[in-house]
């Protein structure tokens, strides 16, 4: 397909604007054509307004259709084949396999949510029914289920341009929720954004789709997306970046006069506890691991495991040792952007000069375009404590290791962590026995618990919690990936004597779509 760096105004093309921006190749610095144009205020007002329109519409389809719609964009998604993969490569300096295998995790996030959608239950359905004889007083008939919220505006992130990008697990778990979304690209990967938005809108018209169920406008400027954070018909935001950005966008929707939900998963340093037994047992293996994990795809995980705590014992110090062997062998890798490489490099400068740190190793220099070259930072479990600077993320291949003089001290490691998306055990089973009370302090600052498994690498299902206490994220009953995540997108409604003609087919008496429902206490279909 022809790239035309246009605004998705619902199905309709547009250009207003005379801001243009490029996308630029990580690994040279050259500019990409085409122009792309930076969508106006006007343009975004359209889309947001088209949005609400196609709402009343949108949300009145069954989910079977709805299942349809979201198979069909997976299927446009494989459609474009390698001149999608070609281009993301381009933008990202991602290699070929993990764009490809990207793409099947996308693919598969909107079937599992197609899935969720044919089987009907996620709705929550409740059902009271009503007691005309109850003393005191009769007791009325009371339905419950989940509708959806309205609108939604999605800023699609940079490190993952597809599975959390314009048709990532936000817009999946949005429109299978029944909102229409109106997505911000990120400026990173434009051409990327703009044939994955084909997808959708031909998916649209294939499904007849209201016109307005999906826009994505661009740019580069910050008015874009807070444009849409305080357009009054959007209810709800999802969000994947940086703590700055998803911060200021939080504050501006909570200062509207109608304040909205903001679910913005922000930054993570996924601490890493490595207990006694695993230390004296397979301490290379985790090292060689570790290291794995923390430069995969250059650091760029929101996963990346940021902090590795243990007890600086014998076992402890050659651990370390063995951890900056692995370093040393790593090449520095091409980031995804400029922004990203100067953001990396200032964080790894702030953490040198804060008190105690020391660079244990660094990884081979090279000429990599916007390169990140890995590095393996230690301090003392006093000195973390005492500074919260230590707990902020560095974006990019770099862990800081924390050796802590005893049990006592490691425990007061945990205790002062902020929210965090992951923590990690590595853990023998008398470990684990041993450390109970270690997991008791890391269920209050986290997602998700690994023991002997590191946080990269999050699967899309039912059970996944990626999400996590602020400042991980800025709200912590909710989770980004995985089945879950429709529920940022929806609110309860009960219904209180309804005639059983007036009521959702799934809180009918006769239970038409056959879901599993709470019927007067009892959960049946
Ligand atoms: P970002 O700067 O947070 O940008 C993400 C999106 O939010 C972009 O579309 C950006 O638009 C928009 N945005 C940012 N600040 C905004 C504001 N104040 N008002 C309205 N919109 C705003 O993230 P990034 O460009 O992907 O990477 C920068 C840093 O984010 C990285 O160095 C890293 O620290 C962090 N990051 C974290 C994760 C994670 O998973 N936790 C993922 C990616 C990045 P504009 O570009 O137009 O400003």
């Amino acid at each position: 397909m022809k790239l035309t760096g246009q605004n998705f105004i619902g199905n309709h093309r547009s250009e207003l604007g005379d801001v243009t921006f490029q996308a630029i190749d990580p690994t040279n610095g050259e500019r990409i054509l085409p122009l792309y144009y930076e969508a106006t205020l006007t343009e975004v007002d359209m889309a947001i307004q088209k949005a609400e329109l196609a709402f009343h519409q949108y949300r009145g389809k069954s989910g079977k259709e709805k299942a349809l719609f979201l198979e069909q964009i997976g299927v446009e998604i494989m459609e474009l084949g390698d001149a999608l993969i070609k281009r993301c490569c381009r933008e990202t300096g991602l290699p070929e396999a993990r764009i490809s295998s990207e793409r099947s995790r996308t693919v598969n996030q909107l079937k599992l949510f197609a899935d969720l959608l044919k089987e009907g239950s996620w709705v929550g359905a409740r059902i009271d029914t009503a007691d005309l004889e109850r003393q005191p007083i009769p007791k009325p008939d009371i339905r419950s289920k989940q509708i959806a919220l309205g609108p939604v505006g999605i800023f699609g992130a940079s490190n993952f341009p597809m599975a959390f990008s314009v048709a990532g697990g936000d817009t999946a778990s949005a429109l299978a929720a029944g909102c229409t979304i109106v997505v911000k690209g990120h400026p990173a990967h434009p051409g990327t954004s703009e044939m994955i938005a084909h997808a959708i809108q031909n998916a649209i018209l294939k499904m007849k789709m209201p016109d307005g169920t999906f826009s994505m406008v661009q740019g580069p400027s910050v008015e874009v997306g807070m444009h849409i954070v305080k357009h009054p018909f959007i209810k709800a935001i999802g969000f994947t970046g940086s703590f700055k950005g998803g911060k200021a966008i939080f504050d501006a929707a909570v200062q509207r006069p109608d304040p909205i939900p903001v679910y913005a998963e922000m930054g993570s340093v996924n601490p890493i506890f490595v207990l006694p037994g695993a230390l004296a047992e397979r301490r290379d293996e985790i090292a060689i691991g570790l290291v794995a994990s923390v430069t995969l795809g250059v650091g760029q995980f929101c996963t990346n495991p940021g902090l590795v705590a243990f007890e600086g014992s014998n076992d402890g110090l050659k651990f370390q040792e063995s951890v900056a062997e692995q370093i040393k062998k790593i090449n520095t890798g091409t980031m995804l952007t400029s922004g990203i490489q100067q953001a990396y490099q200032k964080g790894i400068e702030r953490m040198r000069k804060q008190k105690g740190v020391s660079v244990m190793a660094q990884g081979i220099e090279t000429e990599s375009g916007f390169g990140g070259t890995p590095y393996f930072l230690q301090v003392d479990s006093e000195n973390f404590v005492s500074n919260n600077q230590l707990q902020e993320e560095v974006f990019g291949p770099s862990t800081l290791a924390i050796a802590a003089n005893s049990k006592t001290d490691l425990l007061e490691v945990a205790h002062k962590l902020k929210g965090h998306l992951t923590a990690t055990l590595y853990a023998t089973e008398e470990d684990i026995k041993n450390y109970s009370d270690l997991v008791s302090i890391l269920e209050r600052k986290v997602g998700r618990l690994i023991i002997n498994g590191f946080p990269t690498g999050v699967e899309v299902c039912h059970s996944m919690i990626h999400g996590g206490p602020f400042p991980a994220t800025t709200d912590s009953r909710s989770t980004s990936v995985g089945t879950t995540a429709i529920f940022r997108f929806t609110r309860p409604i009960s219904y209180q004597n309804f005639p059983d003609n007036m009521l959702p087919d799934e809180l009918k008496e006769g239970n038409p779509l056959n879901l599993w429902r709470l019927y007067n206490g009892e959960w049946k279909k």
